[in-house]
């Protein structure tokens, strides 16, 4: 079975690579971009940029328009309940930052803040942080071994001291579903906030924020098959009005004067100074084009490759899958082999994929690995790309064995 995928031709960067001779399979990393990203990125420049929320004149009230719309889109794909609830940022560790800082006043000293042993850095490092200055205790859920955030264990650890709960939803090194709402239900049980990273998670079919019933969820467009640059912060209404203001500066304030100033609410009041329109724009249109497949067919085509790459790991001799992965990725480890020399064999090749710790060090030292490679699908992936990727895992593994 050739396993085509249909939509391939809608992203130039991949037909690009494909002419280099490069198989992309990186796109948990950062994903490739459909060409009605790259027509809205063009156009909003061509038909004349404008700043947001300030000029009353036609192109700053086209590009104010184009900027909430893409709001109201965002929104929709996550299930807010009011597109108020969406506040954009540069990324997702940008939206975890402002939440570790916003939230900071929130924490007396013994507080707890309760976190997973899979976390990305991104979604450990500022709550450790935030734990070290206030003098909070950081507690790690554990593992099972699929992978899988422990539900017995975490319900024992999630207790009257906790404050807040921080979770991946989709982890970017086991590509395994995370028991979020269940971990959730326990947090709100015991009156903690909860904050879920999404960057994996907000692409599989999985985004209904209000079905998860968290206060915060993050994510990053660039994974989004949008423009990089960009992150989404989203905030259930009662949740964002106890976030102080943190950065500070144009179009975030209600009034001020020259010793005082009052903040407007969220989304605005936590977007100061100039957003980045364009790529807030072109993240719409991808949305508008991931909303416009048919998602049943989308989910159906990245669980076939899927399969395709776990069985075709499993029979390959002394290749070591880490956990049970689920979904869009796999990472392995090869006997006897370090995988930065597999990395470099298969990067001569052709091959783009991952190796390394994937900001995930923790985790991996818990596994008593020095590193990992990741293989990565997107939806333009195709049973041709993994072909190429075992044809120099073979040469590879042949050459270093
Ligand atoms: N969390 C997870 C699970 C991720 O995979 C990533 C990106 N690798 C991040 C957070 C951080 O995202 P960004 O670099 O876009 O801020």
């Amino acid at each position: 079975m050739p396993l085509n995928s249909p939509w391939r031709t809608d992203f130039p960067g991949i037909q690009a690579l494909d002419a280099e001779g490069q198989t992309y399979l990186d796109s948990a990393a950062t994903a490739q971009k459909p060409q009605a990203m790259l027509d809205s990125l063009l156009g909003y420049y061509a038909s004349g940029a404008a700043n947001v929320h300030r000029a009353q004149h036609l192109p700053g009230e086209r590009a104010t328009r184009a900027f909430e719309a893409s709001r109201g889109k965002v929104a929709q794909w996550l299930n807010a309940a009011s597109s108020e609830e969406i506040i954009f940022t540069r990324g997702t560790t940008e939206s975890l930052n402002l939440l570790a800082y916003g939230l900071e006043p929130l924490f007396a000293a013994g507080d707890e803040i309760v976190v997973s042993a899979l976390e990305h850095h991104a979604n450990l490092l500022p709550w450790q942080q935030l734990a070290l200055r206030r003098g909070l205790k950081l507690v790690i859920m554990p593992l099972d071994s699929c992978g899988q955030i422990d539900l017995a264990q975490a319900a024992t650890l999630i207790s009257p001291r906790t404050r807040l709960l921080a979770v991946s939803q989709l982890s970017n090194v086991l590509g395994r579903w995370q028991p979020v709402r269940e971990l959730i239900a326990l947090a709100q049980a015991q009156g903690a906030l909860s904050v879920v990273d999404g960057a994996q998670g907000v692409l599989h079919g999985r985004h209904d924020v209000q079905a998860l019933g968290c206060d915060f969820y993050a994510c990053s467009s660039h994974k989004l098959y949008g423009p990089d640059g960009v992150g989404l912060l989203y905030g259930r209404g009662t949740a964002l009005a106890q976030l102080r203001h943190w950065q500070f500066g144009g179009e975030m304030v209600l009034e001020a004067d020259y010793q005082h100033a009052r903040f407007r609410p969220a989304p605005l009041g936590f977007e100061a100074g100039t957003p980045a329109i364009s790529s807030v724009i072109a993240l719409g249109a991808s949305l508008d084009y991931l909303a416009g497949l048919d998602q049943a067919a989308v989910i159906g085509h990245e669980a076939a490759l899927h399969a395709r790459l776990l069985a075709g790991l499993s029979a390959r001799d002394g290749i070591q899958l880490i956990g049970e992965p689920q979904v869009a990725l796999a990472s392995f480890t090869v006997a006897e082999v370090h995988s930065a020399d597999l990395a470099h064999l298969l990067t001569e090749q052709g091959i783009a994929v991952r190796a390394g710790h994937h900001c995930a060090m923790p985790l991996l030292k818990s596994l008593g690995l020095p590193g990992a490679i990741r293989v990565s699908l997107g939806l333009y992936n195709d049973g041709a790309d993994l072909t190429r990727f075992f044809v120099a895992l073979d040469k590879a593994l042949e050459l270093l064995r």
